[in-house]
């Protein structure tokens, strides 16, 4: 029993020790002269707020800098809020890049301080803004119009071409091929929307992401939810959707993969009770990605492939 009590003593004063000793590791990168400024490798650090960015930042400097990631892909950025070691992430960077326009809506304060929006230098008549329980709010979603998303690359590329200037004729070179892949990418869009009849070009969704969508497509979208994940749902909203599923004869709404299933099944039961039977599209493999692409080695972990996705899946369930 005495021995046992010994033992325990031990271990306690070990774990002291080491709790202790992390502690002062954790303070050193505060010390002047620390080597928070590099990784190990000797490479200049970026941290994104997002996956989409995260990939931006891989596809025009992935070569020549470190990247940090904040909001892990899969959860929703709307309602992110950052942990201690993000903002440990955020001091360390050498440059920080975040979307804007009030998507990181629980770090915008954080972000400011820091950071360099890629939505900085968007023209104002190119945002849009949508009036939503009376008040007008800026729609962040902006990565859905391919110009807009081009913008936000050359804006990328110039903080990542001032943080390595070194790197600046292959940080241009990546970034030419790279607005070449999302031309291409528009024109097989346009083409993929022809398909669905024009009568069923109707896109029902949780929440509000795909209006710059839609401006670009020419498809009506439709969400029982605002433009951010954070407002309530009434059902007032959610009765509205149903009746224009009904009335539109919708086949099929889609889940996201950053919001509650739940949702859709409400809406569901509501079309039902009126007699009208509607698909939900969901399940892994078959959720929109609205506001985050998907985790590393999955389907859809790039922009590109991403968008392809959303597509093939939008028009394989209403042409
Ligand atoms: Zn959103």
């Amino acid at each position: 029993m005495k021995l046992l009590n010994t033992r325990k003593k031990i271990l306690f004063l070990l774990a002291l020790c080491l709790t202790v000793t992390a502690l002062f590791a954790a303070g050193c990168g505060d010390t002047p002269g620390g080597e928070n400024k590099t990784g190990k490798s000797g490479q200049k650090t970026v941290t994104v707020t997002t996956s989409f960015l995260a990939d931006m930042t891989k596809e025009l400097a992935g070569d020549y800098v470190r990247i940090e990631m904040i909001i892990p892909a899969g959860e929703d950025p709307h309602l992110y809020v950052a942990q201690p070691k993000d903002l440990q992430k955020l001091k360390e960077a050498d440059l920080v890049l975040y979307h804007g326009l009030h998507f990181e809506g629980k770090m915008v304060e954080v972000l400011e301080k820091k950071g360099t929006a890629v939505s900085a230098d968007f023209p104002p008549g190119d945002i849009l803004r949508l009036e939503e329980d009376g008040a007008e709010v800026v729609d962040p979603h902006f990565w859905f119009s391919i110009p807009l998303y081009k913008k936000a690359s050359e804006k990328a590329a110039e903080s990542l071409i001032r943080l390595v200037p070194e790197h600046e004729k292959e940080i241009r070179a990546n970034l030419a091929k790279y607005l070449k892949q999302l031309d291409d990418l528009d024109d097989e869009i346009r083409g993929k929307i022809a398909q669905i009849p024009p009568e069923n070009r109707n896109l029902v969704t949780p929440h509000d992401a795909f209006n710059y969508f839609s401006r670009s497509y020419g498809m009506k979208v439709v969400a029982p939810q605002g433009v951010s994940t954070n407002s309530e749902v009434a059902n007032a909203d959610i009765e509205k959707t149903a009746d224009f599923i009904v009335s539109h004869k919708v086949k099929a709404v889609f889940a996201e993969s950053t919001t509650n299933p739940e949702r859709m099944k409400k809406l569901q039961e509501i079309c039902k009770a009126k007699g009208f039977d509607v698909e939900i599209v969901s399940g892994e493999g078959n959720e929109l990605f609205s506001d985050s692409l998907a985790p590393a080695g999955q389907k859809g972990d790039t922009y590109l492939d991403m968008y392809r996705s959303n597509v093939d899946l939008i028009v394989n369930h209403l042409k």
